[in-house]
């Protein structure tokens, strides 16, 4: 019997972030026959991923960890020989701090995002009033909407757990993650499994509940055999330590950074052809992996309709700033990962991350680093001032907070201007119909944030689906 052979082909993958990244890395590992070329407008590879080491501080430019609860970033760090570099969070500091009216409160002990696994650390909180713990008590007994149409995550918390609780609890930590306006966003889209959660269980504190009881069985065996990881991880050297091995897992010279795609065109017999600083080039398929607004801005001239569906996905953007501080000039214990504030304090900080509490090895002995998330869609001027002021607004705000005294040892500001896409009531269907019209045109694939999660190991599994589709087309 004969084997049918592939004939090697030309891709061309458009974004070296993580996601384009993760694609180029699977196209390598399935078919290193095939030529491989992947584009990038700037002069490194990683996107928004970038570790910086100054002053003996390790400093993330964006993002600092990854989830474990999803595969694809721990399976990504295992296959690249990364393993023994994952580093897990120090559990003395796992806690996270509200900000309610210009104080750090603990989060009550259990609440996770959207619902409580215990009652009594909710019962006990100074951050909401008695009226508003009994309210979400009451979502026990509130009956369930089983219906599959989408709603604002606002709309959601506040219908099962009450008004109070979405803005004390719910809102500070949702807007801290998605740096957006909770209004607006889909919960189906991003937190569906709280959906889920009350369409089976009826109610959410039921649902966490049973959950609880049977992590802590699984979690009992899995301490037994030692598999287990902290809900987030990081590596030693940094996140910019997985695109650095991913960039050594790719082909000398297949990536053209500087390259930005200005134009593609749809040539004949399907191929793409890809122009980008000046040069041209064709392929056999193309995986667009740069954000979508740029992706519907290559596509529209090919797929109008497309490109207008692309664009309908809007992006916020947010500013880092990264201070470094001698211990002893902060006075709080910051026992914990981080605080994150509502916009109902109206401050111009959405959360900061006592990074070196979380990860040790990120400050050198005696020091202290803090990372701070500004701007977001409630407050998008914010993430525009310039370096002093920006620095100076957030002192401001942080100095009662924590106790701080006298002047950062360090500093580094990182700007993400349109760069969290906003996932918003209907954001699955848009998707859907974004598909539906990518599948009309063979040897195209899209990966990136704007699709199915913004996290990290979403991203890795988005490029790794995209690089999947191109390789079956060709079989
Ligand atoms: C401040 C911040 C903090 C975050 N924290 C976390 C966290 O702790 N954990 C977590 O899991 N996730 C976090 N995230 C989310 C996560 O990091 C991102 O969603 C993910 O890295 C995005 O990857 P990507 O490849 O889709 O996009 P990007 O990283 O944006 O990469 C897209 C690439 O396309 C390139 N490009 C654009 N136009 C063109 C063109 N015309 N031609 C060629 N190339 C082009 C860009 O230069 C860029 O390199 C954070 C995000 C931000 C912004």
């Amino acid at each position: 019997m004969t084997i049918p052979q592939r004939v090697p082909r030309r891709i061309a993958v458009v974004g070296g972030g993580i996601a384009g990244l993760a694609a180029a890395q699977r196209l390598v590992e399935c078919a290193s026959g095939d030529h491989l070329r992947l584009f990038e407008a700037g002069p490194r590879l990683g996107g928004v991923i970038e570790t910086v080491h100054e002053q003996g501080f390790q400093v993330e430019a964006s993002s600092d960890n990854f989830i474990t609860t999803l595969p694809y970033g721990l399976e990504l760090c295992r296959r690249l020989g990364l393993a023994d570099q994952l580093v897990q969070t120090d559990p003395r500091y796992r806690q996270t701090y509200v900000v309610h009216r210009g104080r750090l409160h603990k989060l009550p002990e259990g609440f996770l995002m959207m619902a409580p696994t215990r009652l009594w650390p909710l019962a006990l909180t100074p951050l909401l009033s008695p009226w508003g713990k009994f309210r979400a008590a009451m979502e026990y007994f509130l009956p369930p909407r089983r219906d599959e149409a989408d709603e604002s995550m606002a709309a959601f918390a506040t219908r099962r757990l009450g008004r109070e609780t979405f803005d004390r609890l719910v809102e500070p930590l949702v807007g801290a993650i998605y740096a957006g306006d909770v209004d607006r966003l889909s919960v189906k889209a991003s937190l569906s499994r709280f959906r889920d959660m009350e369409r089976e269980h009826g109610s959410l504190i039921r649902a966490m509940r049973r959950q609880m009881a049977a992590r802590r069985r699984s979690h009992r065996k899995e301490t037994q055999s030692g598999a287990r990881y902290s809900l987030f991880v990081t590596l030693r050297g940094g996140l910019g330590t997985l695109v650095d091995a991913i960039a050594a897992s790719l082909p000398a010279g297949c990536a053209r950074l500087d390259a930005p795609v200005e134009r593609i065109d749809r040539v004949e017999g399907g191929a793409w052809r890809v122009h980008a600083g000046g040069t041209e080039e064709t392929f056999d398929a193309l995986i667009l992996a740069a954000p979508s607004h740029v992706a519907g801005q290559l596509l529209a001239p090919i797929d109008a309709e497309l490109g207008q569906l692309l664009g309908r996905i809007d992006h916020t953007g947010t500013a880092i700033v990264s201070l470094g501080f001698d211990r002893s000039q902060i006075a709080h214990p910051m026992a914990g990962a981080g605080a994150v504030v509502g916009r109902i304090e109206r401050s111009p900080i959405l959360a900061v991350s006592f990074s070196s509490q979380k990860y040790p090895h990120r400050a050198p002995e005696g020091k202290t680093l803090l990372r701070i998330f500004a701007g977001g869609a409630n407050a998008p001027e914010v993430a525009q001032m310039e370096d002093d002021r920006l620095a100076a607004v957030i002192l401001a705000e942080l100095r009662p907070l924590l106790g701080i005294s006298g002047e950062p040892v360090y500093r580094r500001t990182a700007r993400w201007p349109r760069i969290m896409p906003q996932y918003y009531v209907g954001h699955q269907e848009l998707v859907g119909r974004i598909e539906d019209r990518v599948a009309g045109l063979p040897g195209l694939a899209l990966a990136g944030n704007a699709y199915h999660g913004v996290g990290i190991p979403d991203c890795i599994h988005g490029g790794q689906r995209a690089a999947q589709r191109v390789l079956d087309e060709s079989r």
